[in-house]
């Protein structure tokens, strides 16, 4: 009986040093979708990533003609505009594995259930004007806190304006920006939580990352599929890694 609680001692405690050692975390672009064969942004994609523990689960969010957001990452699905189509309109489509095309609404009550995976919501950039993108923002804001999700929600977007919005619509909120074109001083200025930029930035400037790490600013790296430009990341100790391969990244992370 000794011999068992030392051993459940040991293996805790290696446990515990090896998450100390490995910082990066993992977030799923999109959900869990290219390894388990469901649409991407899907609430199958959504459960997958939960599934496998990702530390976090990407989804974009645009705003239909009428004003209620549905989850999606082009601007149309089947032919049909987003934002130029009315949620009754919306309501009729269907996902290739038979799921309706999610509202945010729906979206989030399926991640309620859990506290393990973050919700990393990607407000789009309106196609129509910056109105709409920065009622968007308002929309999404609203919306996390009706479901009352705002402690497992983050919140990443191109557009600096919907960034600098939703933090002063919810100061307490994570905002990280995914342009690129800010530097760590810029965003810290800005009180943006930190960066979420495509792999060329951070290789274009490496100092970005022990920089924001002497902030305290966030470092997220999208969209990171190969086992390579992963462990350049890794040993470079970005915090997050964005993929469409979580299980790639998990493996790695062992
Ligand atoms: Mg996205």
């Amino acid at each position: 009986m000794k011999c068992l609680i030392l051993l459940t001692i040991i293996i805790c405690s290696l446990h515990a040093i090896g998450q100390k050692i490995s910082l990066t975390q993992v977030i799923a672009h999109r959900g869990a979708w290219k390894n388990t064969g469901v649409p991407e942004n899907s609430i199958a994609a959504l459960q997958y990533a939960i599934e496998l523990k990702c530390w976090g689960s990407e989804f974009d969010v645009h705003l239909s003609s009428d004003s209620i957001p549905f989850i999606l990452h082009d601007h149309s699905i089947q032919g049909i505009h987003i934002e130029k189509s009315t949620a009754a309109q919306l309501a009729q489509i269907k996902l290739s594995n038979g799921e309706p095309l999610p509202t945010l609404e729906a979206y989030l009550a399926a991640g309620k259930s859990q506290q393990s995976t973050r919700l990393i919501l990607e407000i789009k950039s309106s196609s129509i004007s910056k109105e709409r993108s920065l009622a968007l923002a308002t929309k999404c804001v609203q919306m996390v806190q009706k479901l009352n999700v705002a402690s497992i929600t983050e919140y990443i977007a191109f557009d600096f304006d919907v960034c600098k919005k939703v933090k002063e619509l919810d100061p307490s909120a994570t905002v990280t920006y995914l342009n690129g074109d800010k530097s760590p001083n810029e965003l810290a200025a800005a009180g943006l939580d930190g960066m979420d930029y495509h792999f060329s930035v951070f290789k274009q400037h490496e100092d970005w990352l022990e920089i924001s790490r002497k902030k305290k600013l966030i470092t997220n790296v999208w969209t990171v599929n190969d086992a390579e430009t992963m462990r350049w990341f890794i040993d470079r100790k970005v915090d997050y890694i964005t993929t469409n391969e979580p299980e790639r990244l998990i493996e790695l992370l062992k």
